[in-house]
């Protein structure tokens, strides 16, 4: 049941999907498998499309905020999340969102208030697949690759699942950030979580 596709009509979002880098189409495939129409941000003219809500794939935070800034999207986003838009970040998503990344300095968006520590579960430990609680919505599959997890949430956000002691999804007003990967199991949920935000 619940990985099945609600009846929720999800056709009036139009979600934005960073895709400079990383694992974008997945996300794609789930939002429009779940009804919502999709398209992609590749350079600051994209931004001209009207879309009411943001994903940020994972892949590689630093190249992903640096291909936002050459590109001149990452203070029109910036100004759009800390103005309510809701969005999803997913891995290095997440850390693009992290107001504070543990030990380096990604310069991302830093509108989420949390501190993150990038590929925190080390080499042995780079990928691997779980089940744990999320929000309100029970057990999820969580699959983490090369993950960051929460070392702190701040006053402002919130946290929303937890594996091993660690803090692996957090929120903040619109904003859910992600340690792992939804896109990449066939649960839905956090996805329409989301399209509901
Ligand atoms: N390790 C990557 C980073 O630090 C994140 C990995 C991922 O998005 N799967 O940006």
């Amino acid at each position: 049941m619940s990985n099945s596709p609600t009846n929720t009509d999800n056709s009036a979002h139009t979600v934005a999907v960073l895709a400079v880098q990383g694992a974008f189409l997945e996300h794609r495939l789930m939002l429009e498998k779940l009804g919502a129409h999709v398209i992609e941000l590749r350079q600051a003219r994209d931004l001209e499309q009207s879309f009411d809500r943001l994903v940020l794939p994972g892949g590689e935070s630093t190249v992903q905020a640096k291909l936002l800034r050459e590109q001149n999207m990452l203070e029109p986003l910036r100004e759009r999340i800390a103005g309510g838009m809701p969005v999803l970040g997913t891995c290095a998503g997440l850390i693009l969102l992290a107001k504070n990344v543990e030990g380096d300095e990604v310069n991302g968006f830093g509108t989420l208030d949390v501190t993150v520590k990038r590929n925190a579960y080390g080499r042995q430990l780079g990928s691997f697949h779980c089940e744990a609680e999320f929000g309100e919505l029970g057990n999820v599959p969580m699959t983490f690759i090369r993950a960051p997890y929460i070392a702190e949430v701040g006053s402002n956000a919130k946290a929303l699942a937890t594996v091993d002691g660690h803090v692996v999804a957090a929120c903040q007003g619109k904003q859910i950030g992600t340690s792992f990967h939804p896109e990449l199991d066939n649960d839905t949920r956090i996805h329409q979580l989301f399209l509901d935000l």
